[in-house]
């Protein structure tokens, strides 16, 4: 089954790769190759063209999806600007994470709480706030929601397995399909809308599987509500599409199949309008930000070691690290560059960490190498690529010292419509 077509555009020929704004691999370019040539300070750089042309190709993608940033993805007053600017929404946590969609230039109804996790106090500041949208996964939850938010729409997440995604998101989050019967029924009893179904299919999900199993969730969901006369006017399909340009802990491409994942989810959208009524809204985290952002870094020292246990290793250390823009190490591993130094030169393997005093400050655990120049010195640069998610929101206060990297946000074609005023 072919999806609809979005804004008259022409559907492309299958197996006719299109030139996607991102780059899976290779050198920066544009306005960003150009600031990380500039810097002469580490800093972490945002490439806000490439974010809108990310933004647009998503809509391209799933037309008439109703994208909503996870703010947390990437919480830079610019680049929510140009996001809010170019007709996002946002999907926010907190009533901080709330003004500051506010502040950037969402209005209240493009803005929906999604945490499901919030105090009595939280409800009641988000409904000052003008926020009448909530996510939901318990009775407990939802009943405060009737209490401190009387009237809102509510959306209730549904548990999901996280597999095949690098960060599951499971356990903590999400009810069973029977629960979501409960808790909507409650919502209604209690004066509130059941506005919706939720899932999230962990971030950086790899699989066109992952997507499947959600979908074929909602579709029984969705069934089962019906059953009860509980009518859903949306489903939210959460984040989890993933960075193009990531390695994993061996350094290797990751290379998802995100045309695969995007016709999986074009066909599942289809099959739910088909049970029901429904909008589709998106809260695309990582997608929207990771490959346009770029880290800055220095090398701080290049060293060869004996272990106690006989083995040896060369260690790269750089300026930042886990604790300064570099916090998702634990799972993958960024393209470097080291300018100057040509790719054909003689490479070695090293382990490559942060500059802090805690061993969790490393890619692969310390234990895993990647081919970096053999001739790197104290002070050369360095450009670490796709950094752009998750960077400042996990940054420490300063960490043995090694405080957070200045943000700078910079445009390929300066378009004076979507300037901050
Ligand atoms: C973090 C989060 C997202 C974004 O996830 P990505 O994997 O970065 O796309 C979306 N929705 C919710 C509820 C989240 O917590």
């Amino acid at each position: 089954m072919s999806a609809p077509k979005g804004r008259g555009e022409p559907r492309r020929r299958p197996n006719r790769p299109r030139t996607r704004p991102t780059a899976r691999r290779g050198a920066p370019a544009g306005a960003l190759a150009t600031a990380l040539s500039a810097a002469d300070t580490d800093r972490i750089i945002y490439d806000l063209t490439g974010i809108e042309a990310q933004y647009d190709s998503l809509l391209a993608e799933l037309p008439g999806t109703d994208v909503r940033f996870a703010l947390k993805a990437c919480p830079v007053d610019e680049v929510l600007s140009c996001l809010a600017g170019r007709g996002a929404g946002f999907d926010a946590a907190s009533p901080a994470e709330i003004s500051q969609a506010l502040r950037t230039g969402a209005t209240p109804d493009r803005i929906h709480y999604g945490n499901t996790i919030k105090s009595d106090h939280d409800i009641a500041e988000a409904h000052r706030q003008g926020i009448r949208t909530f996510a939901t996964d318990s009775v407990e939850d939802v009943t405060a929601i009737a209490r401190h938010a009387p009237g809102a729409r509510v959306f209730c997440r549904l548990a999901t397995s996280g597999e095949g995604a690098l960060w599951g998101l499971n356990r903590k989050f999400g009810c069973a399909p029977e629960d979501a019967l409960r808790i909507l029924d409650t919502a209604r009893s209690a004066g509130l809308t059941p506005a919706g179904l939720s899932v999230h299919v962990g971030s950086q999900q790899m699989t066109a599987e992952g997507w499947q199993a959600a979908l074929d969730l909602l579709a029984g969901t969705l069934t089962s509500l019906a059953g009860r006369g509980i009518v859903p006017d949306h489903v939210n399909l959460g984040g989890g599409l993933p960075a193009l340009g990531y390695r994993d802990r061996h350094g290797t491409p990751l290379d998802p199949p995100l045309d695969k994942i995007f016709a999986v989810l074009r066909e599942g959208m289809d099959r739910l309008r088909a049970l029901a009524p429904v909008t589709f809204v998106m809260e695309p985290g990582r997608h929207l930000v990771a490959d346009h952002g770029a880290v800055r870094a220095r090398v701080a020292r290049l060293t060869h070691r004996r272990r106690p246990d006989g083995g040896d290793a060369h260690w790269l250390y750089l300026s930042c690290g886990k604790f300064n823009g570099l916090y998702e190490m634990d799972q993958l591993t960024h393209q470097m560059v080291f300018p100057g130094r040509p790719d054909e030169g003689v490479t070695i393997p090293a382990v490559v960490a942060g500059p802090t005093c805690d061993s969790d400050d490393a890619y692969g655990a310390g234990l895993l190498p990647v081919r970096i120049p053999r001739d790197l010195a104290s002070g050369d640069p360095v450009w670490i690529l796709s950094a752009g998610a998750y960077a400042t929101s996990y940054t420490t206060g300063g960490f043995n010292g090694f405080g957070p990297l200045p943000c700078v946000c910079v445009r390929t074609h300066p378009s004076p419509d979507h300037e901050r005023p």
